[in-house]
């Protein structure tokens, strides 16, 4: 359910950003592997509150960015392998998350 409030934000925020733009075209946004947003709810909401506004009928464009982490020990930065999320050299836990969990919105389109 918590793509609503997202959506909305999306929304509020590529409205003030179209300026006088007679409509927006496409919404292009960047989602990570682990981010918790669920495109397809994104695309249900915004169907539902664009209608009416300039972003009505809008294409949604989600761009998948890949989980990236960074080891503390080794200074190894590699992608996860499934749900495991240790060094893959050096076996270390000491990891942090560089990318992955981001959702915002990167560019608009309008004509
Ligand atoms: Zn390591």
């Amino acid at each position: 359910m918590h793509e609503l409030p997202i959506t909305q934000n999306i929304l509020q925020i590529a409205l003030r950003h179209a300026g006088d733009a007679k409509r927006i075209t496409r919404i292009n946004l960047v989602i990570g592997d682990l981010s918790a947003v669920i495109g397809d709810s994104v695309q249900f909401y915004w169907d539902i509150i664009s209608k009416g506004t300039i972003a009505e009928g809008a294409t949604l464009h989600f761009e998948r960015i890949r989980a990236c982490f960074h080891c503390n020990d080794c200074e190894n930065a590699f992608e996860p392998d499934g749900r495991k999320f240790e060094c893959p050299q050096c076996g270390s836990d000491q990891v942090n998350l560089v990318s992955g969990r981001e959702f915002q919105l990167e560019s608009i389109e309008v004509e």
